[in-house]
């Protein structure tokens, strides 16, 4: 074998794995057509787009303070902004590629790779093709954006358009027409409203980010901007251009045909697993939803592990981290179980403005699996930090079981939604009870007081 471990791509779901195993003495060969690590959160994804809102979130906050007399030119300076993201994105890319410099037993090679036999990649790279083989192969390819059958798809800029290095958008629409209701329409939609877009949003379905339990949802959707309007059961027709750039979107809602002219449009209609070649030939099982993985990141060829979004599990970076370290560790232990990913205890952010954030199971899970359980909650209208920041909407809902008080799950709708997750679900994957919680000194004067504080009210 040429290598211990050839990983199939080299973001969140390989580059853990690889340096774990690289670090106990293997040989690992990663490929990526990027010829970069850290896959499309960093080059479109996750970094970039919170680059856009934590300006976007100042911008608001400051507009609030605005009458205590912070002065200046209030314009926002787009391409100043984008600059920003994009520095960010550069300085993180020099900052892996010094962690992969010091890593003895790591190359990383650019290209494309199909699989050839379950040992076997074939890499198709600037010099030509060449093969390789491994004891141990990693599909960790990822997923891309989906472009639905539109007519008039490719006047649309999607997320990877508008957040790669040099973003495709140059100035600040005026409006904007999303396409797509879930999280990336939805957190994008609210970033701009920010930024004083005009925002009409299209969702094909009946609700605002499907598959999010509906009562989160509905604790959301009242706190967007007003500058966001949500169009459901909007059934796209066409996009297409005006003589003057701006962009008509056709529509077709309760039977109506209906249409609207915007700047841009934003196409957000979900991503798809990117399934590299070979690998459903080799017998590899592969659904609608991705390569089907065990909770060891096994598929059903014991040495072809999958991880990240290719299995379409948790298709989030930090799920995609945790299945490598998982793989990692099944690939040293052997065949031993020393390892097992948990689903159910990865966090979700949707970080609109404000963001909403939930972990575990939440009400609609508890009442279909007919878990009893008890709730706790605190709204930020009583939390010190959220009247400071003028922003007391929403608050903190636990769950927990009704014997036994172990927390099954919460949410966050609200502020620092995206940091009070990681505690509520910390204490989840570690099986903490309500009082646990309760017998925490969380402090004060931060949100997450609302955590024990909440816990307490069981008592
Ligand atoms: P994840 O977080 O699930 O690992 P990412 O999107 O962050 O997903 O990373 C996946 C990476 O896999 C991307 O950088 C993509 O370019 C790469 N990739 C996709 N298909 C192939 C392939 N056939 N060969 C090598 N790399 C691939």
């Amino acid at each position: 074998m040429d290598y211990d471990v050839i990983t199939i791509g080299a973001g969140g779901g390989a580059y853990p794995a690889a340096f774990r195993l690289a670090r106990m003495g293997m040989g690992v060969l990663m490929v990526d057509p990027k010829g970069v690590m850290s896959g499309n959160c960093l080059a479109e994804g996750c970094v970039p787009s919170k680059a856009v809102r934590e300006v976007a979130e100042q911008w608001d906050r400051q507009r609030r303070f605005s009458s205590f007399g912070i002065k200046g030119d209030r314009s926002l300076d787009f391409a100043a902004l984008m600059g920003h993201k994009d520095a960010v994105q550069r300085f993180r890319y020099e900052q892996h590629a010094k962690e992969l410099s010091r890593t003895p037993g790591m190359t990383l090679l650019k290209g494309t790779a199909k699989m050839i036999s379950d040992h076997e990649v074939s890499v198709l790279t600037d010099a030509g093709e060449k093969s390789f083989s491994g004891k141990y192969i990693l599909i960790a390819s990822g997923s891309d954006v989906f472009v639905p059958p539109l007519p008039g798809a490719e006047l649309c800029l999607t997320s990877h358009d508008l957040y790669k290095m040099n973003s495709t958008l140059k100035s600040c629409p005026s409006s904007m027409v999303v396409i797509g209701g879930g999280y990336v329409g939805l957190e994008t939609a609210t970033f701009f409203a920010s930024f004083g877009t005009n925002v009409t949003l299209l969702e094909i379905g009946e609700t605002l980010l499907p598959g999010v339990d509906p009562e989160i949802v509905s604790m959301l959707v009242p706190q967007i901007s007003s500058l966001v309007t949500p169009v459901l059961s909007a059934q796209l027709l066409s996009v297409s251009s005006r003589t003057d750039g701006k962009k008509i979107v056709r529509y077709r809602q309760n039977e109506m045909d209906l249409e609207i002219v915007a700047e841009m449009v934003f196409l957000a209609a979900g991503r798809r697993p990117v399934i590299p070649g070979g690998v459903r030939e080799l017998g590899v099982v592969v659904t609608k939803k991705g390569i089907e993985v065990d909770d060891r990141m096994k598929t059903n060829i014991s040495h072809v592990f999958a991880c990240g979004d290719v299995n379409g599990k948790t298709p989030l970076f930090h799920a995609a981290v945790r299945q490598s370290l998982v793989c990692a560790h099944q690939i040293l232990g052997g065949d031993l179980a020393s390892d097992r990913m948990n689903f159910e205890s990865v966090p979700t952010t949707v970080f609109t403005l404000p963001a909403a954030a939930y972990v575990g199971l939440t009400p609609s899970t508890l009442t279909e699996r007919g878990i009893p359980f008890k709730r706790a909650t605190y709204l930020f209208e009583e939390d010190s930090r959220a009247q400071i920041l003028g922003e007391t909407g929403g608050g903190i809902h636990l769950f927990f079981h009704l014997e036994t008080r172990k927390l099954l799950g919460g949410y966050v709708v609200g502020i620092d939604a995206g940091n009070l997750i990681g505690e509520i679900g910390l204490a989840v994957s570690a099986g903490l009870s309500a009082g646990d919680l309760a017998s925490f000194a969380d402090q004060h004067p931060m949100a997450s007081e609302g955590i024990s504080k909440a816990a307490r009210s069981l008592f």
